[in-house]
This record gives structure tokens, sequence and C-alpha cells, in this order.
């Protein structure tokens, strides 16, 4: 479903993917790793196009991104992305805010719209919160009503970067439960993430990048038993 190879993508004269190069299966989770600066969040960008790529060639759902002419709505309909910041609109119910995409990109009638939230409010467990206000529910529960929100849009992939990383440790449990269960479902997923356990248990591949390349690619395993100097620091770290 996504295809780098050599990806290359540079900020001014600062390369920060040095060709990556990765396969990404139907109905797979891969984890992204690395340490800070490594390139992962930049990795993630190019594959909804947020960056575009200097070099190499990506192919994310049927589309050549190398080449430029594909349809960025479509793509950006087939892709979600979910950041550490959920962004949602402090002016709008949590349903209103999960209406709002469906609604406008989806041209869909405003009950259509209203049954899909009730349907992704049930899936991350908010049913019961459709008609609060962000200000409300919790950073975790807001962070599952961003999942959710994305997840109205029905991608074909999603992405998730550090979605986590800004929650209380207590909070952190709940939403990587959510991701779990998209899992279970078959959806792809992406991941960008500093938790190892989940990492471990969740990925059926895991990345590890290292100064804008896959340095090691694996399974779980990998952590227990790195190949690669650079990866036993890492995970030794304890990061
Ligand atoms: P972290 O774990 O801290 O999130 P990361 O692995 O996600 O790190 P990236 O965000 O991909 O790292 O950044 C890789 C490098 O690219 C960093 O040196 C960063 O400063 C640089 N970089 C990222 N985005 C931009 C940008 N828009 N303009 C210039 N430099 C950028
Ligand atoms: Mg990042």
């Amino acid at each position: 479903i996504v295809r780098f190879k050599d990806v290359r993508k540079s900020f001014g004269t600062l390369e920060v993917l040095k060709g990556v190069t990765l396969d990404i299966m139907p109905g797979t989770v891969t984890a992204l790793i690395g340490r800070s600066g490594s390139g992962k969040s930049t990795a993630l960008r190019c594959i909804n196009a947020l960056e575009q790529i200097n070099g190499g060639e990506l192919h994310v759902c049927g589309r050549a991104l190398h080449n430029g002419g594909f349809d960025l709505r479509a793509l950006r309909q087939d892709v979600g992305i979910v950041f550490q910041s959920y962004n949602l609109f402090p002016h709008l119910t949590v349903a209103q805010n999960i209406m709002l995409a469906p609604r406008r990109v989806k041209k869909i009638g405003k009950d259509e719209a209203r049954a899909l939230a009730e349907e992704v409010l049930s899936q991350v467990g908010l049913l019961e919160k459709a008609d609060n206000y962000p200000e409300q529910l919790s950073g975790g529960q807001q962070q599952r009503v961003a999942i959710a929100r994305s997840l109205a849009m029905k991608p074909k992939l999603m992405l998730f970067d550090e979605v986590t990383s800004a929650l209380d440790p207590e909070l952190t449990g709940e939403v990587l439960k959510v991701i779990e269960k998209l899992a279970e479902s078959g959806m792809t997923m992406v991941l960008v993430t500093h938790e190892m356990n989940f990492a471990e248990r969740v990925a059926d591949q895991i990345a590890f990048m290292h100064h804008g390349t896959v340095w090691e690619l694996g399974s779980g395993e990998m952590l227990r038993a790195p190949k690669t100097p650079e990866l036993q620091q890492f995970v030794g770290s304890g990061l």
C-alpha cells in the first residue's frame, strides 16, 4: 500500500531523508522508531504529501507521489493522519468536529454525517461524549476523538505521529488500546512511537531510523536482539 524506494528529502541544505526504502503491506502495522531528528516525522509526512520528496520513488495507495500530478484531495482522503496535538475546534461539539470533514469534503447530509460520527465514536469508546465540547474531555479522550475524526473519512491507511507523547502516562494506555483495536480490525497503520513495549506487541514490522535511513528493519524480536550497535544503543538508552 506504501512503497518507499531510496526516498530523499532535504530542507534547504539539510538532507533529512538519505535514501529511505520501506514497504508497507495492506493490513499491517509499521512502527517507526529512532532518535530525535532521525527523520521519523518527515518520513511519515511524506506519505500523505505534507512534505514533497526530492528524490527516489514513493508510491502510496496506487499513486506515484514522486511524479506529481496525482490527486492530492483523494490522497488525503485515503490517508488519515493524527498528531501529538489533536487540534479539535473548541467551539464545536465532539460530533460536530467529526462531521465537519465528511460533510465538506464528501458532501454527505447531516443525518448521515451524524450516524457516521456515532459509528466512529463507538469505535473509540466515546459515544456518550458526542454532544460534549472538547474542553469537557480529558487529553486522552480528546486524542481518541481526533482518531475518530480521521476514521470518519474511511481512510485506507492511518498515520500516527507520537500521539501519546503529550499525554499523562495514565491517559496513554486508553489511546494505545484504541490503536491496538484498530490494528486488530485490520487497519493499515504507520506509527511513530516511543512506546517500545507497545511497538513490540502490536507492530508487524519495526523500522529503526537512524541518520535519515531505515537502519534496521524487523519484527518485535529485533528490539531484544539488535543487529547493529546503533539500535543496541538506542534500545539500551531506554528511549
Ligand atoms: P523527533 O523524535 O524529535 O520528533 P524525528 O525523527 O521525527 O524527531 P524529524 O521531525 O523528521 O525528526 O526531523 C528530522 C530533521 O529535519 C531535524 O533535524 C529537523 O530539525 C529537520 N526538519 C524537520 N522539518 C523541517 C522543516 N520544515 N524545515 C527545516 N528543517 C526541518
Ligand atoms: Mg517527530
